[in-house]
């Protein structure tokens, strides 16, 4: 039977080119990132239609909103005390017994991709292209996070004590590796969680949570809260008894988290202006390719995106590199992620404010090289945006805007290139593209950010490889790096053990 003849609702499996052994299923055993999957093969392009088709009028999700909603600060304190004592049970179980059902839940997360790249793609507008390398993460976060978690039993007389409850606001951007990876992380440590999906994805937080349950995470382990901004959040981030908040979001949310409590116990990764820089010296066709894929994958929204890029000497003056961006972004179809040609998704919230600003009006000065379209009514489809002409000390060289707008400006020297990335009050990822190794490494030492990235883009850090925070106002509270070796010490801490009589 060919596989046209397949019906819609049942994607076939996907194919991974990827010939290594699959990722090992024991405690202790190492870890392996998992591959994404590869649209060279036709198998897994008909496997991405079959998605796609169920997208539009997807259910998936919808039936758990209501059952796990918390609509009141009785709700919250109830919610809050019975995780904490289920936790107990759970830390007792012991790092091994987590980490096997860590490495489960990673199987799970595999088996349920289909569905996972299906809600991400009906409730929060991603293209399959860029959720499926998410939904990778999050299965590398479940299992590099189990062998953590054998990393943190008993040394040399010390214990680790876990944190007795974290909570897991994550954002809507990485609406499934975010809160996979801060939930399984903590889980790793032993601590129970409640897992506040954003608003604007909840149904991608309730196919999670339940692929964790599926895996073997208690039901009161891991808790679900479906809850709106506003007091019942707050209660919730503020609540005495939590001892962790894990936020991803804007820096003015972990400002706002902050008033709420003094001593609240914050570990966030926060907001990003980031840049790439290109030298005479780089591969150009390249830095284009890159410029342009950072700064427009998911329409801009994500913390990672590069919204500047700094051209240096003769780099400035170079046409053949705005030609190549153009034609790279030309190529990038706007539309909704069920249309096979969709490449840039919708905006999850219609542009108001700065980014509106950034896509409508132009400072002295800067010239559009590409003028941003609205191509809907809501105002939730833009093509990309690129200005020339971005000066330093001006609004957009300073903003965080999340989404598809990209400045350019340009350096007499690397120097001076490196002191225009570093104004910014963010540091969370910068690019340099550049064949010089003089230059790669004077701006090695010199660049103030999280995750610096050199002839690559500045999205899409992988677990291990590149573990994921941010520097400067990019992070607030006890941060260390997401998807790297230290990442599960900020869910408790380490106790002198009980000496035995
Ligand atoms: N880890 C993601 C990346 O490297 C970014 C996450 C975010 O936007 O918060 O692209």
């Amino acid at each position: 039977a060919s596989a046209a003849a397949m019906p819609a609702e049942v994607p076939a499996p996907r194919r991974v080119q990827d010939r290594r052994a699959p990722q090992p299923a024991a405690p202790g055993r190492g870890f392996r990132n998992a591959p994404d999957s590869d649209p060279s093969i036709s198998g897994n392009r008909e496997w991405a239609a079959a998605i796609r088709n169920r997208m539009e009028r997807s259910t998936l999700g919808l039936d758990a909103l209501a059952r796990h909603a918390v609509g009141s600060v009785a709700q919250v304190d109830a919610l809050v005390a019975e995780t904490t004592s289920a936790g107990e049970g759970w830390r007792a179980l012991g790092a091994e017994a987590r980490a096997a059902i860590l490495h489960r839940a990673g199987e799970v997360l595999e088996a349920r991709r289909a569905d996972l790249l299906e809600v991400m793609g009906a409730e929060c507008g991603k293209v399959i292209e860029q959720g499926d390398p998410e939904v990778s993460e999050a299965i590398d976060f479940a299992h590099y996070y189990a062998e953590s978690a054998l990393a943190l039993r008993d040394v040399d007389g010390a214990v680790f004590a876990p944190v007795r409850l974290t909570v897991v606001t994550p954002p809507w951007n990485f609406p499934v590796a975010i809160p996979a990876g801060s939930s399984l992380a903590a889980l790793a440590a032993g601590s129970p969680v409640v897992l506040k999906p954003a608003p604007q994805a909840q149904r991608c937080g309730a196919v999670l949570a339940e692929a964790l349950w599926e895996a073997g995470v208690p039901r009161d382990v891991l808790r679900l809260a479906i809850a709106e901004e506003g007091e019942v959040g707050r209660r919730l981030v503020a609540h005495p008894a939590v001892e962790r908040v894990v936020l991803t979001g804007a820096y003015e949310t972990a400002e706002l988290f902050r008033s709420f409590r003094a001593d609240l116990p914050l570990l966030a990764e926060t907001s990003g202006k980031n840049a790439i820089i290109v030298t005479p010296s780089a591969d150009l066709d390249l830095a284009a390719k890159d410029v342009a894929s950072s700064a427009f994958g998911h329409a801009g929204q994500k913390c990672s995106a590069a919204s500047l890029v700094v051209l240096v000497g003769s780099a400035a003056r170079s046409e053949r590199f705005r030609r190549q961006l153009v034609d790279a972004v030309d190529g990038y179809e706007v539309g909704m992620p069920w249309d096979a040609a969709s490449r840039i998704g919708p905006l999850i919230a219609p542009a108001e404010g700065g980014l509106e600003r950034a896509l409508t009006r132009l400072e002295p000065g800067q010239r559009w090289v590409r003028e941003p379209r609205m191509l809907d009514r809501d105002g939730a489809l833009w093509s990309p945006g690129i200005r020339d002409g971005v000066q330093p000390g001006s609004e957009f060289h300073l903003t965080e805007y999340f989404g598809p707008v990209l400045g350019i400006m340009a350096a007499a020297t690397l120097d001076e290139a490196i002191d225009i990335v570093r104004a910014v009050d963010y540091g969370l990822t910068s690019g340099l593209h550049a064949l010089d190794e003089d230059e790669i490494a004077r701006w090695l030492e010199r660049i103030d950010v999280g995750n610096a990235y050199v002839n690559r883009g500045t999205t899409g850090a992988i677990v291990q490889r590149q573990p994921f925070g941010g520097w400067k106002r990019s992070a607030v509270g006890a941060g260390t790096k997401a998807g790297g070796p230290s990442y599960l010490y900020g869910f408790g801490t380490w106790a002198d053990a009980p000496v035995s009589e």
